[in-house]
């Protein structure tokens, strides 16, 4: 038995053709599952009693407990409980460009991030493909609206999780599936090197954000495990031959920690680094949970870093805060759900 929201469209057409049946059939299930979102084979009227008979054998449909929401004006998050009783978190976000979700890929995560509250919790598993899309299936289904940008930001390592990261785009970005948009969906990396060459060649138009979070190895190196792997030459050199092959803009996520990656002397070097890749840094005020000692950097010292990289041409935001309100960034719901 497979889960229903695990299958791509693709699959599903050689599941029939397999059968001796017709292939558009895939496109008629895709349609009552994931336009008109019913539950239950039986309500698919223009399948034959045949067919829906076959596929109740061979596939079932399943939902995630929600076992918490908490909710402020611009971001609602949740926590849901898996079969085996894992925890993963989504979070929604309100932009004025519309909704977006913020997924986890991951139960648990091993890149060993030194600042982030995932990590503190090694991987337990991978999560299965149904269970990424059936994060976003609860959430619009709790804010009976559409969600319109999806990133791979929440709890894991996307890269760690590869093909089934891939089935999941798959199935969100078809249009016979969630239909979101591969320009509003984004990926994000700690940056394992040999995923990123292979993601270049990947065929859909999807966003790649880095977190890149230094300016050098050095400081990398003390606060992300995965530099021990992968040097930031070797990322850099990777993310141009992505930009060379897609011809798309990568974002640098740099998360701002008191102390540690924000002096004037780190933007500069952060500028140096990044002068002529097709990118855009997204500075991140570190939003501060209370298990781990690094602090947010002054509102004044986020400026200024972010004044030398503009004065140096390259393109730079400030992340707007989302959620540290609530508690529950990055990881916090779960972490806190467990010892609280
Ligand atoms: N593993 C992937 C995706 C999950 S983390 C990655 O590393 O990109 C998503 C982003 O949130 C990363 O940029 C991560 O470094 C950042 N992050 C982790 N903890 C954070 C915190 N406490 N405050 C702000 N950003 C954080």
């Amino acid at each position: 038995m497979q889960n229903i929201y695990g299958i791509t469209l693709s699959e599903l057409e050689d599941y029939f053709i397999n059968r001796n049946e017709k292939k558009f059939k895939a496109s008629q299930v895709f349609d009552w599952v994931y336009k008109k979102r019913v539950t239950d084979f039986d309500i698919m009227m223009n399948v034959s009693k045949k067919t829906i008979e076959t596929l109740k054998k061979d596939f079932y449909f399943s939902k995630l407990e929600l076992v918490k929401k908490l909710e402020d004006k611009d971001v609602a998050k949740y926590l849901f409980k898996l079969s085996d009783s894992s925890l993963v978190e989504a979070v929604l976000m309100f932009h004025d460009y519309g909704k977006s979700i913020c997924i986890s890929t991951q139960v648990g995560c091993n890149m060993g991030c030194k600042f982030c509250e995932s990590g503190r919790l090694k991987k337990v598993r991978n999560l299965e493909v149904f269970e990424m899309v059936l994060q976003i299936l609860m959430v619009e289904e709790d804010l009976k609206d559409r969600i319109s940008h999806v990133v791979l930001m929440g709890i894991g390592e996307p890269f760690d999780n590869y093909i089934n990261v891939i089935k999941f785009i798959d199935i969100i970005n078809s249009n016979k599936g969630i239909d979101i948009g591969s320009r509003h969906i984004t990926v994000s990396t700690c940056g394992i090197v040999p995923k990123i060459k292979e993601f270049t060649n990947y065929d859909k138009q999807v966003n790649l954000a880095i977190s890149l979070h230094a300016p050098n190895n050095k400081i990398r190196d003390s606060i992300m495990n995965i530099n021990h792997a992968y040097k930031i030459e070797d990322i850099i050199s990777s993310i141009k031959e992505y930009i060379a092959k897609t011809n798309r803009r990568v974002t640098f996520e740099y998360i701002m920690l008191k102390g540690v990656n924000d002096s004037i002397t780190c933007a500069k070097e952060l500028s140096s680094l990044l002068k002529g890749i097709n990118c855009y840094v997204n500075l991140i005020p570190y939003n501060e949970t209370s298990h781990i000692e690094y602090k947010k950097s002054s509102k004044e010292d986020i400026k200024a870093f972010y004044d030398v990289l503009k004065k140096n041409g390259i393109c730079v935001t400030i992340r707007r805060e989302f959620g540290s309100s609530l508690n529950a960034a990055c990881g916090q719901l779960r972490s806190n759900y467990k010892e609280g």
